[in-house]
């Protein structure tokens, strides 16, 4: 008799948020991950979440996504519409109070998180993803794409805070880190190009 099929049941992926610097940093690495990752995704048909501006990497990752025909989501608050130059071109445009609605709607549009390399921003929104998963607000991956090590001291900072006894060793769990766009779409869920 034949056997049943095995169906696999992954929930279906809808948006990814994109945590970036607004600024592309000095390595060209920084800039070639932003453009991959912008395109993958639009490849598996999944929106970009993200800060809604058009400068540094956040701009150049909405402008990869788009230009490969995916739907961009930018997430923005309206003091920042002109410091951050917010993009004209985007799928979604939401324009919100403040930096803390940002994060909310950021957080409510998206299945799982990665950050790629930034600055404080990307560093306080990446985090806070982290705290709320450490307090059982969600369970959603959190990725640090690795990009040319940069995550490196950070991630070394982690292991310290774990080794000092301030953070269980088990909540090294909260987060991954990938060296890849390919592997870090993995561990957010969206698996491989349809
Ligand atoms: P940066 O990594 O500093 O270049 O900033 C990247 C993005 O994070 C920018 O869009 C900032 O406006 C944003 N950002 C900075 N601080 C916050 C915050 N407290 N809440 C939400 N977004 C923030």
């Amino acid at each position: 008799m034949a056997r049943a099929a095995m169906v696999e049941c992954r929930p279906m992926i809808r948006g990814v948020c994109v945590y970036c610097g607004s600024q592309t940093g000095t390595d060209p690495r920084f800039r070639e991950a932003a453009v991959e990752l912008g395109r993958a995704l639009a490849a598996r048909a999944i929106t970009l979440v993200y800060g809604g501006g058009s400068i540094g990497l956040m701009g150049v990752v909405a402008d990869a996504a788009l230009a490969a025909g995916g739907r961009v989501t930018g997430v923005i608050p309206s003091f920042l519409c002109t410091a951050e130059l917010a993009h004209a071109g985007l799928t979604e445009q939401v324009v919100v109070d403040g930096m803390h609605t940002r994060k909310r709607v950021m957080f409510e549009r998206s299945d799982a998180f990665i950050a790629l390399p930034g600055g404080f921003g990307t560093l306080d929104e990446v985090l806070e993803m982290i705290t709320w998963r450490q307090l059982g607000r969600h369970e959603r991956p959190i990725i640090f794409l690795n990009v040319a090590g940069f995550f490196d001291p950070l991630i070394r900072h982690f292991d310290g805070a774990i080794e000092s006894g301030f953070v269980r060793p088990e909540l090294r769990s909260l987060y991954s880190v990938a060296g890849s766009v390919d592997e870090a779409l993995a561990i957010a869920g969206a698996g491989a190009r349809p």
